[in-house]
């Protein structure tokens, strides 16, 4: 297998990691997180979505958080996900100078998701695209249910590309490719973004996989060995989109760090750190998380002999 020698985290807890939560987490509980976070050594962030408060009470608090935020956050990229224009007119009005569009390659998850149809949503980026050149805006874009649809099930290859086509013809940073519902498998993952990376071998990819089904970090390995280096993860493995049938969590940062080292791939995070940033998460959350490496340690774990009586 290919692999690299360094791999890039974008940690997506604050967004995607906290939207699916029951308990509302309160702006300085989030701005906590981020500083554990930050001092764990991560250094890009999805902090939060410009959404509308009433579909995810969760991330009404984004704003606030950013302009908490923003001073701390030093050289670390932060990252804002947007649903339409107005998202981005309202995450760029309070400074935020990444964003991140997202739609659904399924036309029937990005109705449930955003109400619009995937072509009603590729030409509001042609307005976003638009607005992020003349305020000088990073834009990012993700495509949900690129490996699957809860609703329509496998996504034809041809569909997903036509669709990769048109983003990358526009002016973005970060094309992410995600799993949104865990659908995904390491054969199909190796075998779409290779066809991706050879069809726009220029476009910067990242991929995002929930473990829905266990096969997150398999699917990293596979993502890896097709040759890309950019990957979201979620402290704890949270995570979910909420217009999605049996959402569960992301794939979680601190298995994917433990796993990468053990491999000897670098990630310049503390794994140390980021299981203290662990241990708080579960505090605010109030329940345990779905992390192996949380419950077990590292694998260099080393324990005491039991003595026998
Ligand atoms: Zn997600």
């Amino acid at each position: 297998m290919n692999f690299p020698e360094k791999v890039y985290i974008n940690e997506v807890v604050l967004r995607d990691g906290l939207q699916l939560e029951k308990k509302l987490v309160n702006v300085e509980e989030k701005e906590l997180l981020f500083k554990r976070l930050t001092r764990a050594g991560v250094q890009s962030f999805e902090f939060g979505s410009f959404v509308h408060p009433v579909r995810v009470p969760q991330m009404a608090n984004s704003g606030e958080l950013y302009s908490k935020i923003q001073q701390a956050a030093g050289t670390a990229n932060l990252i804002a996900l947007v649903p339409n224009l107005k998202g981005a007119e309202r995450a760029t009005h309070l400074g935020v100078s990444n964003i991140n569009y997202v739609f659904s390659v399924s036309e029937t998850h990005n109705l449930q998701n955003v109400q619009k149809t995937t072509l009603e949503s590729l030409e509001e980026l042609q307005e976003i695209n638009n607005f992020c050149i003349e305020n000088k805006i990073s834009l990012d874009v993700s495509l949900a249910t690129s490996f699957g649809c809860p609703f329509e099930g496998e996504m034809p290859t041809d569909h997903v590309l036509s669709i990769v086509q048109q983003v990358t013809e526009l002016i973005i940073n970060t094309l992410t490719l995600a799993d949104t519902t865990g659908m995904a498998n390491p054969k199909g993952v190796f075998q779409l973004v290779s066809l991706v990376r050879s069809e726009f071998p220029k476009q910067k990819l990242r991929l995002h996989f929930h473990n829905t089904r266990g096969m997150g970090l398999s699917n990293i390995l596979a993502g890896m060995n097709a040759g890309v280096i950019h990957f979201d993860t979620a402290l704890g493995g949270l995570g979910g989109c909420p217009f999605a049938p049996g959402a569960t969590g992301n794939v979680c940062t601190e298995d994917v760090v433990h796993m990468l080292h053990s491999m000897n791939i670098q990630t310049n995070i503390d794994l140390e750190e980021l299981l203290k940033a662990s241990l708080l998460l579960e505090e605010i959350v109030g329940h345990q998380t779905p992390s192996y490496v949380f419950k077990a340690g590292p694998y260099d774990k080393k324990y005491p002999v039991p003595i026998s009586s």
